[in-house]
Parts: structure tokens; sequence; C-alpha cells
């Protein structure tokens, strides 16, 4: 079966100029995908006719579907309908159901409908009119040569409750979607090319109906295997096989599939195994408290934090040695590792975690640059620390060190 292909058009001048986020768009997508419908393009134009009449040829080209938003609403800078009109080559009528409702719409919240108002009920004669429930333009749908327009207004919500309510129901009516499978793999602590050279070889020996693609994060990188074929059931099992192949190639990285971060993984692993977690948190500020507290439960398996974020505080209130940051420095192996068995004892806690580094844009030393950041681990069997170089850039280097010392927890973690 062939995948059926959409086109969406996000028309309205302030999506160019940024002063909207192009929300729809991306919404749509992800309904759109949850029933099988392939997205193949999504394109922006401005509120201009030329543009507009371009973008539909385009669209109808390419896809089987065009779903546009925006451009519907009763003044003269909107310009869909119109457009519409032009390209179907076919009158405009008041619609009398669509008066109704626009008549209607107005008389319940107690406002006199104006002309520019009625106008909205004029559709042209070749679609077919969607309710809109919520507002005051309706969508319209046009069937050509087996191809479909469908015309929204820009309003999300409006948009929303009617491609829920009417629009899927009646695309999911007229074309039959084959089965499609997304699988995610969360992996961590590797780079997407290193990744990419360990399991090439598995990579090349994917169906031609299964597609991988790489989503790499801030010290993360997501696999997505997509498939798609006839039957839901196969392609999980097609998939679910793949995914234990990978495992012997990339198995040490792989930490959990789905949706699930890394710090509920961390979390699931430290509540199983009753184990209490403190933190030392220099250079990350309480972003990575925040990560782990930001879990429901995350009292189960965490007892606190300190941020001892100034260098007196290092010592008097964690209790580093003077000795140990006089002579090595604040982000020095010697330090980290205090740091992180101190808290460790201070707080009663099976595992201590400890940062401290330069995250930029000041505080290089000739022997430091910025991005050298030092994590560490401890536990009552070892301590275990890790040098990170990385970017000239602060909130880069703080997300990026707390995925680092997440990863730090699950690869050292008692058995
Ligand atoms: P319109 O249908 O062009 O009158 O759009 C009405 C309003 O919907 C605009 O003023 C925007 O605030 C909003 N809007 C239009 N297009 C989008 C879009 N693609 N994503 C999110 N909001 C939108
Ligand atoms: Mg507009």
């Amino acid at each position: 079966m062939n995948p059926v292909l959409v086109e969406i058009l996000a028309i309205g001048d302030e999506l160019l100029y940024g002063q909207t986020k192009d929300t729809n768009s991306h919404w749509i997508s992800v309904e759109l995908d949850k029933v099988g419908f392939k997205v193949i393009r999504r394109t922006t134009i401005g509120d201009k006719e030329d543009q507009i009449l371009t973008a539909f040829a385009e669209a109808e080209h390419h896809a089987d579907i065009v779903l546009i938003t925006g451009g519907l609403g009763p003044t003269s800078d909107d310009l869909t309908k119109p457009c519409l009109v032009k390209y179907f080559n076919c009158e405009t009528a008041i619609h009398p159901e669509a008066l109704a409702e626009v008549t209607d719409f107005f008389k319940r919240r107690g406002r006199e409908l104006t002309e520019v108002n009625r106008q909205q009920a004029a559709l042209p004669i070749c679609c077919t009119k969607i309710t809109n429930p919520t507002g005051t333009a309706p969508g319209m749908w046009f069937d050509k040569n087996g191809k479909v327009f469908v015309s929204m207004p820009g309003v999300p919500h409006e948009m929303k409750r009617m491609m829920l309510d009417m629009v899927i129901p009646k695309l999911k009516a007229k074309f039959q979607t084959p089965a499609l499978h997304h699988q995610m793999i969360r992996t961590v602590g590797i780079g997407e090319s290193y990744l990419a050279d360990k399991i090439s070889d598995w990579e090349k020996s994917l169906p031609n109906h299964i597609r991988l693609a790489y989503l790499p994060g801030l010290g993360e990188v997501k696999l997505r295997l997509t498939g798609t074929g006839d039957s839901i059931d196969v392609l999980k099992q097609e998939i679910n096989v793949l995914v234990e192949k990978l495992k012997p190639l990339a198995g040490e990285y792989i930490y959990g599939y789905g949706d699930t971060p890394l710090q509920v993984v961390i979390g699931n692993i430290l509540r199983e195994k009753k184990l209490k977690l403190s933190i030392a948190e220099s250079c990350t500020g309480g972003y990575l408290s925040h990560l782990i507290t930001s879990i429901p439960g995350s009292s189960d398996y965490y007892l606190g934090s300190i941020i001892p974020y100034d260098y007196e505080i290092k010592m008097r209130q964690l209790g580093v040695r003077p000795e140990t940051l006089e002579k090595y420095g604040a982000v020095s192996e010697p330090t980290i590792i205090e740091m992180a068995n101190i808290v460790r004892s201070k707080f009663n806690a099976d595992i201590g975690i400890a940062t401290s580094g330069i995250a930029g844009p000041g505080g290089a030393t000739p022997d430091k640059p910025v991005g050298t950041i030092w994590i560490a681990y401890s536990d009552k069997r070892k301590t275990v620390t890790k040098l990170l170089k990385l970017s000239q850039e602060r909130l880069y280097n703080i997300e990026y060190t707390a995925t680092a010392a997440l990863n730090l927890i699950r690869e050292n973690l008692p058995a």
C-alpha cells in the first residue's frame, strides 16, 4: 500500500515576520502521524496572492492532501478564500447553513452580525463546508481528481476542533493509510558519528520499509526506526527483532526507549535499588537537581543538593579542604573527588555526585579553558571522575554536564 502524502500550508504574514510561531503545522504533523498519513512538506507563505496560488499548485503536484491554515479572517488582508476561488475557478454564494451558523454565533454572544461577518458565510460553490463550532470562519473541503484540499482558520483552537471532529475522520474515510510504527531508541555517552560507525552494518541491513533517523540532542542521540507496512503487529515484531540485533553493537549506550528521559530511567533504577542520591553541583548551579526533582516521586531517592558556587562556600559549607583548593583549584580532579565524597557522607546518601567547571564565557586560565568541567560519582565502593572538554557556550555546557552526570550515575550504579 502506498503512503498517503500530505503537504501543510501555513498562511499569514505574521508567521514570516516571526510574530506568531507556526504551532499549527507542528500540531497537524503530530496528529496525522498518529493515524498513518505521511506529511512530506510544510510550507509557510505570506498573505500574497501570487505566492499562495503557486504554493497551491506545487502542493497539489507533490501531495494527495493539502491542509491549509490561516488567511480566513473576514478582513481584506486575509486572502486564502479568494485564492481558493481563483484556483478552483468557481463562484461563491452565501451558504445558507454557514449563514445560520455565523448568525447564531453572534446572537449567542449578543452581538450584531455585520456585513463583513455575513460574508464569511459566502463560500465557493465547489467546496463542502466544514462547520467551525468555535469561531466564525467555516472550513472548506475541495475534491479534485482524487486529491483533497482543506482550508481551515489560523486560530489554533478553531483549527484543532475542526481537524479532530471532522477533517481527520473524513480523511480516514476517504484514504486507506498503510500501518506506520515508530520506535525511539535513546542513547547517551556517544556522539552521533561514532555511533553511526558502530552500527553501520546493522543500518545497511535494514529493509526498505524500515527507515532509520539519527536525532542528536545535548549529550544524547536518539535513533528512530520508522516502519511502514500492512500490519502494525508485524511491524512491531520486525522492529523488536532489529532492536535486539542492535543491542550487541550499542547496548552499553542505550538507556531507554520511547519518550522516557534519562532522569526518569535513573530515578526508576535508584528507587528499585533503594539507593539515595545527593549532589554537590557547582558549575551546573542547580540545573541537575532541577532535572531530577522535575520528576514526580523523586523524593523516593533524592535527598538534596548543595550548590557550593563560591570558593569560600566550597570550604565552609561543603567542607572541601583549603589545601586541596589552594593546590589544585576548584576545577580539578582532587577537588571534585572531595566534593562527591563529602556530599555523600554529609547527606548520609548511597551516591554522591559533583560537578565543577568553567561554564564561560569568562573564568578561563591558560591550563583550564572555558568548557573544562569535572564531574564525579561516589559510592561506598568507589569514586569515579570524568573530565569534559566542552564548548564556549555557557548554557550548552551546563545542560551537557547535567546529562553527562546523569550518565555517570547510570554507568556506575552498583549491580
Ligand atoms: P487568520 O486565519 O489568518 O485570520 O489567523 C488568525 C490568527 O491565528 C492569527 O492572528 C494568528 O495569531 C493565528 N495563527 C495563524 N496561523 C497560525 C499558525 N500556523 N500557527 C499558530 N497560530 C496561527
Ligand atoms: Mg491572517
